[in-house]
């Protein structure tokens, strides 16, 4: 066995071994053709990954496992790994190689198990997220975003005092944009946190942009990296559709582990706004998008009996995209949170009452959601605002219908409540439930913020 010691965190392995696989049925097991086998042991983002070489170092296996592979220990040195139909066995040569092997990932496991708050509250397959933001061209889309970029720089720009000769934290760096406005405005020293693979894409940046003894790239999760020393200042780009998709507010509350007492945060605060808003195209447009199902011979099929399947699974998308102010029909409600005051499990479950006081007679279709962020500085607040009488940012605004409209008249008053709880696909679950209090009228709706609509495309 061969160990390549990387510090504290051995990330590489190397054990001498010999490998049998097994196809279909066991009359298929067949031994690789060499007797002596490497095996290499790797985990690179999360899940360990295996290379297994035969004699002349060619390389004749290549797998990684997750969570959800089925593997387990046998008898005294073997490990049987079984991915779909084809199952690997590692016979190791010897029990304390085996036993090596297994410590190792036993505690890769208990790491991303048990240490990681990230890991207790995110699916698996919901982590796929993190492939996402390995793509430039999510990136690109994230700069071009000119409201978004621009007041960022301006607020990190404006209060350059707050940075000058500090130590920052930049929170899901992507491609460290935001670390490169905390040089520009004088930090001493940037710790840009990156979980995707993007990380390799900034650690470029700051190579051929001269930072190297300003940035350091820590690739991995907020919730799993060693931030070498305390921060004076967090910046962050930590926002989904509504603020809340994708729940990296968690994580950016989380990195407050690292910040100084009187630290600041950038963002501050957070409000998010709401208010009843009539579109009678938008509700018929809907509902015709479940019309199909109700063809009684589509290639000779009925589809009749999917059709309140499908109304209901398309009610409970929110809707992306811009409208018009004018459809509001009554002043916001708005729900703030202060990042640093805010504690992660604030987070998971929402309750937010309302009260609106009508403007205009109408049809209450549902709720129209948007959200403005501020950075508090020593010398000033800059909001970044998505409001949509606003230049228009890559996260639109976020309309909820309700299951059926509500008639109100001017003055009267719709009630009710927003609950929004949070769930292990990095999203929420958004329940409304509304009334006109003068008529009683009720309405309501659940809807599923990880599903959403996009209707600007
Ligand atoms: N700061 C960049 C990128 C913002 S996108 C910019 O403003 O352009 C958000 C980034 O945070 C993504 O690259 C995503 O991979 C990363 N991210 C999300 N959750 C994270 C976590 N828990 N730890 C580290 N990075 C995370």
């Amino acid at each position: 066995m061969t160990i390549q010691e990387m510090g504290t965190h051995q990330k590489h392995q190397t054990f001498c071994l010999k490998v049998l696989t097994y196809h279909n049925a066991y009359q298929n097991q067949k031994e690789l053709q060499h007797q002596k086998h490497t095996l290499h042991v790797s985990r690179e983002l999360d899940d360990p990954s295996f290379t297994v070489n035969d004699g002349d170092g060619v390389c004749v296996l290549k797998f990684s496992i997750t969570w959800e592979t089925e593997c387990c220990r046998v008898a005294t040195r073997s490990f049987l790994i079984t991915l779909g139909c084809f199952s690997i066995l590692l016979c190791f040569t010897t029990q304390s190689e085996f036993l090596n092997f297994h410590r190792r990932l036993r505690s890769w496991n208990d790491l991303r198990r048990n240490q990681s708050v990230f890991h207790q509250r995110t699916e698996d397959s919901s982590a796929l997220h993190f492939q996402f933001y390995s793509c430039l061209s999510q990136h690109q889309n994230k700069l071009q975003d000119y409201h978004r970029i621009a007041t960022y720089q301006k607020a990190i720009l404006l209060n350059d005092v707050d940075f000058k000769d500090k130590v920052v934290l930049d929170v899901g760096c992507g491609t460290g944009i935001l670390s490169f406005f905390a040089v520009q405005a004088g930090a001493r020293r940037v710790y840009a946190v990156e979980a995707s693979s993007v990380a390799k894409y900034a650690e470029i940046l700051v190579k051929s942009n001269n930072m190297s003894d300003r940035i350091t790239i820590l690739s991995g999760k907020i919730e799993e990296v060693s931030c070498p020393e305390n921060v004076d200042i967090i910046i962050s780009e930590p926002i989904g559709y509504m603020l809340l998709n994708e729940r990296m507010l968690e994580s950016y509350l989380h990195a407050k582990t690292w910040l100084k007492p009187k630290g600041m945060m950038f963002p501050t605060n957070s409000d998010i706004h709401f208010a009843p808003f009539t579109d009678e195209q938008l509700y018929m447009e809907h509902h015709a998008r479940s019309s199909f199902w109700t063809q009684s011979s589509f290639y000779g099929v009925n589809l009749g009996g999917l059709h309140s399947f499908a109304a209901d699974e398309f009610f409970r998308q929110p809707i992306v995209d811009t409208f018009d102010g004018h459809i509001l029909m009554a002043r916001t409600v708005k729900y703030s949170i202060r990042f640093l005051e805010a504690k992660e499990e604030d987070l998971h479950q929402m309750e937010i009452p309302f009260v609106f006081k009508m403007l205009q007679t109408g049809l209450i279709h549902g709720l129209a959601f948007w959200f403005d962020v501020a950075f508090v500085g020593s010398r000033t607040t800059v909001w970044l605002s998505t409001a949509p009488n606003e230049p228009l940012t890559h996260w639109y605004q976020v309309r909820c219908l309700l299951q059926t409209p509500l008639f109100a008249k001017m003055g009267q008053t719709l009630s009710g409540h927003v609950q929004l709880i949070a769930n292990k696909r990095q999203s929420y679950d958004i329940h409304i439930t509304a009334v006109v209090d003068q008529s009683g009228f009720k309405s309501g709706n659940t809807l599923d913020l990880k599903n959403l609509f996009f209707r600007y495309a």
